[in-house]
């Protein structure tokens, strides 16, 4: 048969498809969608579902899923793309999909329940959601009364409730008690790009994008993988070229144009000399660069003495960066210096359409990540593509952000065990180092949420979680909201099931492209049986009809558990949970995003209008709505005359103010919007950091990392190990109950350089023991030409564990392992098994064919908080040796005392508040649930 012909020779007589491979059922039939059942063929047996639109709940992409409810089983069939979802277009990653496998998880928890043992002794019952919050309520209630409000913690992972959700409950609360995991995710990429341009991400242009610059892999692994890579692809197709700067050849590294195997921290040397290209050859934006950058405050507050010109500020420059040169990266970086020249022609050749991105990888694993970000954005601004088509745009001109109704008023609270004061300039909370604050005495707590999130698990030194977690003088009260088991639900008072993307509400809009949409996350069950004349007061009324247990909705949970710390309203905080339409009476959560429909999504009530539909409806029927689209360059954007009416233009900055506010800056004598910095220009120059003591880094710079070559001892078998690639088809901590996906990926060995490898006489599949300054992990080599040799990584998500055969963590991905304190702070896990088929409800789990389920690398890592944007600094210098008799593969020990004097070591390097004017924290600055402006000044000694 010829290559050409396809299989079924009928296929020839057919048309070609309208609209291509692309085929969605048209809307006008979601309502009732006839398929035949594909399980009785050859008959044509006819199935019918309503299409719910829902969103993803496997990473922050927020990709739009389509579920097909069976009409007469009730119960999904599965998760397509949603064809109306502006960011994902109908596409989805395999983790989408794969929702299908969480909801149907026959080990998943369907009930609250406490523990009935000690803390971590694995002994539960089940409890009334009554029962829960009521005890929860109360002591909630106490400690407010009492004025512990800083023991009150609510700690997230993703996503979900990213729109200030949960912002409106804390703050009716009258607490600072939002914690995130963002300082050991993204926090050093935040800082760097908010020190530029006062928004905390970039919002890359891909599809219009001449030359695509990329750090690390995110394409294929990471951040906003699917809705970035098919415009990444879109602007491929138009002839765009892609570079890839990763240690390791990823898969996006292995399409793209240009791949530069950088050694991990020597990023900003490599971009800093790309800078200096496009400076000595002049191919920057002079006339976007005069205009837009703050280079006359860099010249007034730095080089008082020379003529305050443009002129003078370019020699400044091109002889500041001068020693970036491409040998000098080259040395550093062991990339090639003419591929770092030919890159940054390319960067000069693209103009206005360079669009860039960095998340993690370099920012999140070295001393000094954050410069990373700066140096990358410093190439966009020299060649003007900040906000252009095809260029990288700040990060919420590409989000819509409604206001939901009542929002409480920001309280006057500052809670030091996340915003210590040694970090002001932390992009988040110091989450990471909760244990260590709790140890010290720093404060305690008497209610800690865990929500959808594994600090035990998933974050560095995870045996301190543990040990705080266990230690009931240090925590009073741990319920953990989740859908599923995980490492750190072990050690709860309270697990909590929650429902997953199919089962809950979220609004969520995310930087996709340039443009702002909504997307709604909605209960599916609940509204076909709805659609089937059904009425339920609570979601979890609908889950138990349709056989789910008693899963809560979470924004019900937050409303519930509001109206009992405060029943009557004598503090204050139920009328925040009161409906808009019915005075007085609690809200349901259809009227809470009714609300929002109705009053806060621009244009989302005239498009309904014209279909005949409420907006709630609207969102109900779409699951999205496009709030504008070919959002660019709002910098420019003139102040509306209402607006300037009344303010001052100050003569030497030319920064617009208003009632004590700067509110735009005049540019060609224009007021326009500029952007949120103190100078409102994109800042070369940070004062901010000067005058926080830290005038070394005030520009753009290379921070030599903690892993720099230099402290590395190759002679005494010391590597770099870089632990934070991520694998395309998995989530960090959620997907352990996804058995498509933990059937493609189930191991995490330690990649090796073949030079390495042999050094150490190992080869693939041998077992090594990594030591890091803090404990080893045993793991088995993959021996490759994809990584830089002197450096082995190893993804960050295998490696998932349970202490009882038959309870506690999905058996999908869990090995069984044998947890042990052998002497006081000295740990040591031991796996007794892999993963092994099971007997349960889905026949699948008795037909599971692999062992492995990872190795744990993150609990001997100690915390590595950067003094400067607070993100925990991943990489690792280690050892690495050929395993001895003594060693198992899975074998992790650690020592959690030697894990505190890291912690104080690395403390040692911060510059602790108060800064100018008392304060705890820049006021220009970003933060998160931000409190009231009086809580920013520390209190007078
Ligand atoms: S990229 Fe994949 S995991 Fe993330 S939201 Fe989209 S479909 Fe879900």
């Amino acid at each position: 048969m010829k290559d050409d012909l396809p299989l079924n020779p009928q296929a020839l007589d057919l048309d070609e498809p309208v609209g291509g491979l692309a085929s969605y059922p048209p809307s006008d039939r979601w309502d009732d969608w006839t398929e035949y059942d594909p399980t009785q063929w050859p008959k044509k047996v006819e199935k019918h579902y309503s299409l719910i639109p829902t969103i993803c709940f496997n990473c922050e992409a927020a990709c739009g899923l389509l579920a097909y409810v069976d009409k007469d089983k009730m119960r999904v069939q599965k998760f397509e793309g949603n064809p109306a979802h502006p960011g994902s277009r109908g596409r989805n990653c395999a983790k989408g999909p794969a929702t299908l496998n969480q909801i149907n998880d026959p080990e998943r928890i369907l009930y609250p329940l406490r523990r009935s043992g000690k803390r971590g002794e694995g002994k539960w019952e089940r409890v009334t959601w009554d029962e829960v919050l009521d005890d929860l309520a109360a002591r909630i209630r106490l400690a407010l009364q009492e004025g512990r409000k800083n023991e009150i913690m609510y700690h997230v992972g993703r996503p979900g409730h990213e729109l200030i959700y949960n912002q409106r409950v804390l703050h009716a609360w009258g607490i600072d008690g939002h914690n995130s995991h963002t300082n050991v995710c993204s926090a050093g990429a935040r800082t760097g790009y908010a020190f530029w341009h006062g928004f905390d991400r970039p919002s890359p242009d891909h599809s219009k994008a001449r030359f695509i610059l990329l750090l690390s892999s995110h394409l294929e692994a990471g951040h906003y993988f699917n809705p970035h890579a098919q415009r990444i692809i879109d602007g491929k197709m138009d002839g765009a070229k892609v570079c890839v700067i990763d240690t390791r050849l990823s898969n996006t590294a292995s399409k793209a144009d240009y791949w530069l195997s950088t050694w991990p921290g020597s990023e900003s040397a490599v971009l800093l000399a790309m800078a200096n290209v496009l400076l000595q050859e002049n191919l920057f934006d002079s006339e976007f660069v005069q205009r837009w950058v703050n280079w006359e405050e860099y010249l007034r507050e730095e080089h008082p003495a020379k003529p305050q010109t443009f002129e003078t500020f370019l020699e400044v420059l091109k002889q500041t960066y001068g020693q970036y040169t491409p040998d000098f990266a080259a040395q550093e970086s062991g990339a090639d210096p003419r591929m770092i020249v030919e890159v940054a022609r390319e960067v000069g050749r693209a103009g206005s359409a360079l669009s860039t991105h960095v998340w993690r990888n370099a920012a999140a694993g070295n001393l000094g990540g954050w410069q990373v970000a700066r140096a990358l954005e410093f190439l966009a601004v020299l060649v003007g593509a900040v906000g252009t088509p095809g260029g990288t745009s700040p990060s919420a001109w590409n989000k819509y952000i409604p206001t939901p109704p009542m929002m409480p008023p920001p309280p006057n609270a500052w809670n030091e065990l996340m915003w210590a004061r040694e970090y002001p300039l932390a992009f988040f909370e110091m989450s990471f180092l909760l244990p260590h604050f709790l140890k010290e005495g720093r404060g305690k707590l008497a209610v800690y949420f865990s929500r959808v999130y594994n600090p035990v698990w998933t974050n560095p030194d995870g045996l301190s979680w543990i040990e705080a977690l266990t230690d009931e003088s240090k925590v009073g009260r741990h319920a953990c909201l989740t859908p599923t088991w995980s490492e750190t639900a072990w050690f709860a008072d309270y697990v909590l099931p929650m429902g997953h993307a199919s089962e809950r509400h979220d609004l969520m809009s995310q930087e996709t492209h340039a443009a702002r949409w909504i997307g709604f996350r909605q209960p599916v069950l609940r509204l076909a049986l709805e659609r089937q004349g059904k009425q339920f007061n609570f979601t979890y009324e609908a889950h138990r009809e349709a056989g789910l247990g008693e899963v809560w909705e979470e924004d019900e949970f937050w409303i519930e558990l509001s109206w009992r710390v405060d029943p009557d309203g004598s503090m204050g905080i139920r009328r925040y949970f009161e409906s808009p339409y019915r005075p007085g009476e609690k809200i349901r959560i259809d009227e809470y995003y009714r609300w929002i429909f109705e009053n806060s999504v621009p244009g989302l009530p005239q498009a309904a209008a014209s279909e005949g539909l409420t907006p709630l409806d609207y969102m109900r029927k779409y699951g999205a709505f496009l709030v504008e689209n070919d959002v660019y360059e709002l910098h420019r954007k003139a102040l509306k005359p209402d607006e300037v009416q009344g303010s001052t233009v100050d003569s030497l900055t030319h920064v617009v103010k208003k009632n004590g506010s700067s509110i735009g800056v005049e540019i060609d004598g224009k007021a326009v919007a500029g952007f949120p910095t103190p100078s409102r220009k994109l800042e070369f120059y940070s004062k901010t950091l000067k005058d926080w003591r830290w005038p070394e880094h005030s520009i753009p710079g290379y921070i030599k990392s903690h892993v720099h070559r230099d402290n590395i001892n190759a002679a005494k078998g010391e590597m770099l190990l870089l632990p934070t690639f991520r694998l395309p088809t998995l989530i960090h901590t959620r997907s352990g109950n996804a058995k498509w996906l933990y059937e493609i990926s189930h191991k995490n060995p330690v990649w090796m350089h073949h030079e390495d490898a042999e050094r150490l006489e190992v080869v693939t599949g041998d077992l090594v023991r990594v030591q890091t300054a803090i404990g080893y992990f045993v793991d088995r080599v993959w021996a490759t030409e994809g990584m830089r040799p002197g450096v082995v990584a190893c993804s960050h998500h295998l490696g998932r564990w349970r202490l009882k055969e038959d309870f506690g963590g999905e058996r999908w991905s869990t090995a069984l392992v044998d947890l042990k304190q052998v002497e006081p702070g000295k740990w040591m896990m031991r796996t007794i098994h892999g993963v092994q088929p099971f007997e349960s409800s889905d026949p699948d789990s008795s037909r599971i064919h692999w062992e492995d389920a990872g190795v744990h690398q993150n609990l001997t890592f100690p915390v590595q908080p950067d003094p400067i944007s607070g993100q925990h600094c991943w990489h690792q210098k280690v050892t690495v040796s050929k395993a001895g008799a003594e060693d198992r593969y899975g074998d992790v020990f650690v020592d959690t005392n030697q894990a505190h004097e890291e912690y104080q070591r690395w403390l040692q390097m911060s510059r602790a508040a108060s800064g100018p004017g008392n304060l705890r924290r820049p006021l220009w600055m970003i933060r998160v649930y931000r409190p009231a402006p009086e809580a920013f000044y520390l209190p007078s000694k």
